[in-house]
């Protein structure tokens, strides 16, 4: 039986690429994109190969519409479908007070977690919907519990892309329900990557786990697989949710 196609996108390391090669060991082809760590990205695709899937990498800034464009012709030369969408890709923002964030690095933001995630959405629709020929599938978009904490003197601004990203899940599960496709969020909380470095404080998701009921931190491999479920068929019923991954915080 052909196997189904799943693309993520920014799956050169952390959450991303753990999603990437949990799929190939439950028989998903994959195609996935980064942005500059191409070798990061290499080291993915052979272990998605050695699970006997297929395979293919993608160089892509999620905010540049060419290269989306770019992305999805090319996957569609590739692997001729497209199952299921996750829209991993994302930068966090250097820890900081409201009333120092400049407008560039607010426009930056915004730029790679929501507008690329709306593009990366659009181009999967238009492969998906039965009215349009396709044969329906399922996006799951990367939120963050950030967007119902507000990240005070962190980064509100990053919180905000995640409540942007929590209000298109809600309203792109309505507007495409009927066309087969399903649109949920993953809410990760303290999620062990080297995300907590960029935003300027490597030891955070260590020190703030004393406030998460479980007491612990969470690992990539726990988010995937809520990831791996919603794209599955056993959650076909499940549209427009946004599924917490935060040991409870
Ligand atoms: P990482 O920083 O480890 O990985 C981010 C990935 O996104 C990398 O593969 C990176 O590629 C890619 N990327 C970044 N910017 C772009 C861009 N402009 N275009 C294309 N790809 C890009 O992050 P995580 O795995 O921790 O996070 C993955 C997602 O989960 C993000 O959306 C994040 O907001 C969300 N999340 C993470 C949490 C955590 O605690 N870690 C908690 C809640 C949500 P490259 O390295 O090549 O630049």
């Amino acid at each position: 039986m052909e196997s189904k196609v799943l693309l993520i996108t920014g799956a050169s390391r952390g959450i991303g690429a753990e999603v990437a090669i949990l799929a190939a060991q439950q028989g998903w082809d994959v195609a996935l994109t980064y942005r500059v760590d191409q070798s990061e990205a290499e080291k993915v695709q052979s272990k998605i190969q050695a699970f006997g899937q297929r395979a293919f990498i993608y160089q892509a800034d999620v905010s540049d519409e060419l290269d989306i464009t770019r992305v999805f012709k090319q996957l569609d030369k590739d692997l001729g479908r497209l199952d299921a969408l996750v829209n991993n890709a994302g930068i966090i923002t250097k820890i900081s007070p409201f009333i120092s964030m400049s407008a560039e690095r607010i426009r930056d933001v915004f730029n790679i977690n929501v507008v690329g995630s709306f593009l990366c959405a659009q181009e999967a629709v238009k492969r998906m919907a039965l009215s349009a020929d396709g044969y329906g599938g399922s996006i799951v978009n990367m939120s963050s519990a950030a967007a119902r904490i507000g990240s005070p003197n962190e980064f509100i601004d990053y919180a905000a892309t995640k409540g942007a990203i929590d209000t298109m899940t809600l309203g792109l599960a309505k507007e495409v329900g009927s066309d087969g496709i399903r649109v949920n969020a993953v809410r990760p909380g303290l999620i062990a990557t080297d995300m907590h470095a960029d935003a300027g404080d490597a030891e955070r998701a260590e020190r703030l786990k004393q406030f998460v009921p479980m007491q612990r931190v969470g690992e990539p491999s726990e988010v995937a697989k809520a990831i791996m479920w919603l794209i599955s068929d056993e959650a076909s019923y499940v549209n427009g949710a946004l599924l917490d991954v935060t040991g409870g915080r």
